[in-house]
């Protein structure tokens, strides 16, 4: 049994920060990841001479100054990945029945396009971003976050939106800015990034979303395996033991170290350790149950998933650029209401026309970075199929393994998302160089995510803030989160997490200054 000071559980975006700052404070790391691959949803694949991207499409804050850069800096990766900014007149393309919104960089820019669109809103439309200023001014109070029940209170009182909208969904909110239909799709267009419709999304996380890209929106030259590969490099540098095709099938304590053992039968000990796996998982099937508090097993138990994605992987010959596509995102939704979209994905039958996705192009986005063969394109299609999807029998079973009548309905459902997305790009399913779909089984399997959920436990008011684990603490002493269950979905915050974590980690070990 080997010892060292710190074992992180899994290479996903909040994995392999915490292992790079871990490493930076002067710990010894040992990072153990199930898969043949490290990255989890930054991991990539490629077929045919095209490079396909899982779960990385577009990030913000990346303007000098902004938080993700920040944390890049404070990782000594800004200068290893460099970004290819998105259209700044629009970066995603929200179509709706009758109308298109395009999202563009810069708040008073954005503001202004609102104004144009909603002349008779303008008091609507400024009191929608002053909820998002109060929002920032509580989240970068300069008192720092509250440590103690006192804190809180104080905090609580110096910015009353927080009282106002914990326990909103972002529609309950909308609703008390502005009836107007138009407007408020207007302003719930980004909500399908949080993976839940407006209805059921926090309050707090849509806000946030929007504002994560109010700066400009940036795609990883190389895509998201340039990322993955610069973390890998450094960590490789920083001396760090990383082990890929080591599943981790148990955590228990013995004395003060962590025995963490794996599905090869190795053990490794160490004082801290560090889960990037999905917490649904970690609690309920590696962490010994001894050693979870009373408190943790109950929150646990109420947590749910967020959806899983249904996605269309495209090779084409299709000049997309002729068809009108550019590097920005095109999001499709076939009512104005969001929720009735939502809920449609879950009614739909298996040839219907998909009543929301997603289209982005690697390939349009960074047209340098090795995406797809000369003159050809890469195209990523997203949507949803719902939580109680009908791929569910065949859980539990290994890609590759799930037979043919899983194909066949995976085939038939994908060529269905092809044919909804002919309407942007008419000629589409004629100029098909590669095909291949995937179901949430797919991101079960290759991220072990639960029940193969796109962004942890599901992003709802009870579930943000207190309700996930954004102090990165899991209730036992030495062992931390990362990931999308810590803070929240998205590249950025998992990265803020596995940084928070490290931080707190070295502390624990005596390392940190
Ligand atoms: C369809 C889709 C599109 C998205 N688009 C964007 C986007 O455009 N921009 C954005 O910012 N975010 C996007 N996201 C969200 C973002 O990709 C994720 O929130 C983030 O990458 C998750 O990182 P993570 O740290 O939680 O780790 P994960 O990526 O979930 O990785 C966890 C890792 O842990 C490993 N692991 C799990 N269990 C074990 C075990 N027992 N032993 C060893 N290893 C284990 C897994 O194999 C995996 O490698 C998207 C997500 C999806 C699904």
């Amino acid at each position: 049994m080997s010892d060292v000071d710190a074992i992180v559980v899994g290479s996903g975006a909040g994995g392999l920060s915490a292992a790079l700052r871990l490493t930076q404070l002067g710990a010894s790391v040992l990072l153990l990841e199930a898969m043949p691959s490290f990255g989890g949803y930054m991991n990539p694949f490629s077929r045919k001479g095209y490079t396909f991207d899982t779960g990385v499409h577009y990030l913000g804050k990346l303007a000098p100054g902004g938080s993700f850069r920040q944390l890049l800096e404070v990782l000594a990766l800004d200068k290893e990945i460099a970004f290819a900014e998105i259209d700044p007149q629009g970066f995603d393309r929200y179509m709706f029945p009758d109308f298109e919104l395009r999202i563009c960089k810069g708040r008073p820019a954005y503001e202004e396009r609102l104004h144009t669109l909603f002349p008779n809103d303008t008091k609507a439309i400024q009191a929608y971003f002053g909820v998002i200023d109060r929002l920032l001014s509580a989240f970068s109070d300069p008192h720092g976050p509250p440590k103690t029940w006192l804190d809180r209170i104080r905090y609580i009182i110096r910015h009353p939106v927080l009282m106002k909208y914990h326990s909103a969904t972002y529609q309950k909110m909308l609703n008390g800015i502005t009836r107007n239909p138009r407007l408020q799709a207007a302003l719930s267009a980004h909500c399908g990034n949080s993976g839940l419709p407006p209805g059921q999304a926090s309050a707090f996380v849509c806000l946030m979303l929007l504002d994560h890209y109010m700066e400009g929106a940036f795609y990883p030259k190389g895509g998201s395996g340039a990322m993955r590969d610069a973390f890998v490099a450094a960590l490789t540098r920083n001396k760090a033991t990383l082990k890929n095709r080591t599943p981790v099938t148990a955590i228990t304590r013995k004395g003060d170290r962590f025995i963490v053992s794996t599905g090869q039968g190795e053990t490794f000990a160490a004082k801290t350790v560090i889960s990037n796996v999905d917490p649904l998982i970690a609690f309920r099937q590696l962490l010994d149950p001894e050693i979870i508090p009373r408190t943790i097993k109950k929150k646990i138990a109420r947590m749910t998933p967020s959806a899983g994605a249904f996605y269309a992987f495209i090779g084409t010959s299709l000049d997309l650029p002729a068809a009108g596509m550019t590097d920005a995102n095109i999001i499709h939704y076939a009512d104005m209401d969001i929720n009735r979209n939502f809920a449609a994905i879950s009614d739909r039958k298996t040839s219907d026309p998909f009543p929301y996705y997603f289209i982005t192009s690697p390939s349009l986005k960074d047209p340098g970075g090795g995406h797809a063969p000369e003159g050809r394109h890469s195209l990523e299609i997203i949507s949803g199929v719902g939580k109680d999807h009908m791929f569910k029998p065949w859980s539990g079973i290994a890609s590759r393994k799930r037979g043919d009548a899983y194909n066949r309905l995976k085939e038939e459902i994908g060529m269905s998302l092809i044919r909804s997305a002919e309407r942007y790009l008419p000629g589409l399913r004629r100029n098909l160089d590669f095909v291949e779909f995937a179901t949430p089984l797919s991101n079960a399997y290759w991220v072990n995510s639960f029940e193969g959920c796109n962004f942890g436990p599901d992003q709802t008011p009870r579930q943000f803030g207190p309700g996930r684990f954004v102090d990165c603490k899991a209730g036992i002493e030495g062992l931390f989160l990362v990931g999308a269950g810590a803070i929240s979905g998205g590249v950025l915050s998992c990265i803020a997490s596995g940084v928070w974590a490290a931080q707190q980690a070295a502390e624990f070990l005596g390392m940190a200054s």
